[in-house]
């Protein structure tokens, strides 16, 4: 494989930055452009080291780096390479970047490093995929997951599926070599056995997502009430501080405001619409569109009433949206007299919803809102210490099949049809999870895999 280099450091300006260069030349290239304090032989010096020295083009110091050495096969690729950390500004990375290009290295394209790695066999392609998901993690849970993943987690998994449907295969191949020996009806026996267990490690981890689901992408929160009912006051208390704009004209927040906190650890996005209510007005009705859509797409809707108001029209098109979907009643405005008929009312009409009293303005019972999100989503039960959690679509989708195979299987073993098509079917499945870890994915799948990494990584 050709010697590959990139600046692995986020773009701008920064301490230090750091270029790394990979691939059999890795020194030959290094040797070219540093200039070492002390002088070293290149190829003799011992990996997880460190030399400081300049970077030197036509005799100039360019910077002044510290070079770390990696020697194959321990490194991040396995093969040789070296990180430079030199000063952090935009023109200097840029600069020794290109002179490792002038000097032999090729531009490495984004994820090339990982791509390696996995190529190279050190890490599983489900690994490499958790290396993205380590670097996007916005909090501790998503992180922790990540880490869980990028350590071998759900490789284990995988891997001891796998191993189950092996040992099917090899009593298989038994019973075909050996026909004379009536063992088919055992087999079938254990077959089911073995399936089974298979099938219960899937479905646990195609239950999983769920919950990786929320600690990967958070709760998607939409905030609707009639105009002036209090969303932006609400959506201001939440997040403590004036981003968003309140005002007493109706209808002023009509564009949608996203902003993301966190609960125990939970990304938790707020999406703040436009009120939703009947109007001819243009601009209007593309919020309320916009209302009606994003409350759709949330996993959660918090509905905001007036309670100093009465239930109006527009209430009652709030209350018929949030009706049979996962949602939180709050009453609004109890600093003032709160209108205890709107209260009955809509306990009547939302039997089975807790109502929050709070005033947005007075930053009283705010919250309440976070236990009872914490309560609905069981944010208090998400452990990840042992648990393997999936979180990423390409492999739900993958055990979605695999159970899907599993079960075919199964149902055709009962069957009693021969070991042989029998065996074909658990090849089948062993192919689908081999997906997940990349031993049977096809070059396209890892070629957009890798194509969403960052330059450098
Ligand atoms: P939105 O149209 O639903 O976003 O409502 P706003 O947040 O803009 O609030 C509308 C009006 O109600 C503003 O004058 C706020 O100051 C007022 N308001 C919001 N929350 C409270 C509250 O808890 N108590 C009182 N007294 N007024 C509030």
């Amino acid at each position: 494989m050709s010697t590959i280099a990139a600046i692995s450091t986020a773009p701008g300006i920064g301490g230090i930055g750091i270029i790394r260069i990979s691939g059999e030349n890795t020194y030959n290239v290094l040797e070219k452009i540093f200039k070492p304090k002390q002088e070293i032989d290149f190829e003799q010096v011992k990996g997880y080291s460190i030399k400081y020295g300049h970077i030197i083009e036509e005799q100039k110091i360019i910077d002044e780096v510290l070079v770390s050495f990696f020697k194959a096969p321990n490194s991040y690729t396995t093969e040789d390479l070296c990180e430079i950390s030199s000063h952090g500004g935009t023109y200097v990375v840029g600069k020794i970047l290109e002179l490792c290009l002038k000097n032999g290295a090729e531009l490495a394209e984004p994820g090339e490093f990982t791509k390696r790695a996995f190529l190279n066999g050190r890490i599983d392609l489900s690994q490499a995929e958790a290396v993205i998901d380590v670097i996007n993690a916005k909090t501790e849970k998503e992180s922790k997951a990540s880490i869980n993943q990028l350590e071998g987690n759900l490789s284990t998994e995988i891997r001891e599926t796998r191993d189950l449907l092996m040992s099917v295969m090899v009593e298989a191949e038994v019973s075909i070599d050996y026909p004379e020996y009536d063992i088919e009806e055992i087999t079938n026996k254990k077959t089911i056995n073995i399936l089974e267990q298979v099938l219960v490690k899937l479905e646990k981890l195609m239950n999983s997502f769920e919950t990786g689901k929320i600690v990967k992408d958070g709760i998607k929160v939409a905030l609707i009430g009639k105009p002036n009912a209090g969303k932006s006051s609400l959506l201001n208390a939440i997040l403590k501080e004036e981003r968003a704009i309140v005002t007493d004209i109706e209808g002023t927040t009509r564009d949608i405001i996203e902003e993301s906190i966190s609960v125990r650890g939970i990304p938790i996005c707020i999406i703040d619409t436009a009120g939703i209510r009947n109007t001819n007005e243009k601009v209007e009705q593309i919020g309320i569109e916009r209302s009606r859509k994003s409350a759709e797409e949330a996993d959660l809707i918090i509905a905001i009433f007036d309670g100093g108001d009465n239930l109006t029209n527009e209430d009652y098109d709030i209350i018929n949206i949030i009706k049979n979907r996962k949602c939180i009643a709050v009453l609004n405005k109890i600093d003032i007299k709160i209108n205890e008929e709107l209260k009955n009312k809509i306990k009547k009409q939302l039997p089975n919803i807790n109502i929050i009293e709070i005033s947005a303005k007075e930053n009283i019972g705010i919250e309440n809102i976070y236990k009872e999100i914490e309560n609905l989503f069981k944010l208090n039960e998400i452990k990840l210490d042992n648990e393997t959690i999936i979180s990423n679509v390409r492999h739900k989708t993958i055990i979605s099949n695999a159970i899907e195979l599993t079960r075919r299987t199964i149902e055709i073993t009962n069957q009693n049809l021969p070991i042989d098509m029998i065996a074909i079917h658990i090849k089948e499945i062993l192919e689908e999870i081999g997906k997940i870890t990349g031993e049977t994915v096809s070059d396209e799948i890892i070629k957009e895999i890798f194509s969403k990494f960052c330059l450098g990584k």
